[in-house]
């Protein structure tokens, strides 16, 4: 799976994420803070997981590879 580049979520995550507007998913994905490029980036390779009620996505920043998170908060 990892050699097809695809994202991974566990079924909750999964769930929750598709229950996101297509457009505000895409507006989390490329507004995403990355510590190493200090400003917001995409985030590519992400996947997600449920934490204590809310999404979160784990990925790479697109310009420079490092790790970066993004937690999506419950409604
Ligand atoms: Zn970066």
């Amino acid at each position: 799976m990892a050699i097809l580049n695809f994202p991974e979520f566990t079924r909750d995550a999964a769930e929750v994420w598709a229950e996101i507007p297509m457009q505000y998913r895409e507006q989390i994905l490329s507004n995403v803070f990355c510590s190493r490029c200090r400003k917001a980036v995409e985030m590519v390779d992400y996947s997600g997981a449920m934490m204590k009620g809310d999404l979160l996505l784990k990925g790479k920043c697109s310009t420079c590879g490092h790790n970066v998170a993004r937690l999506v908060e419950g409604s």
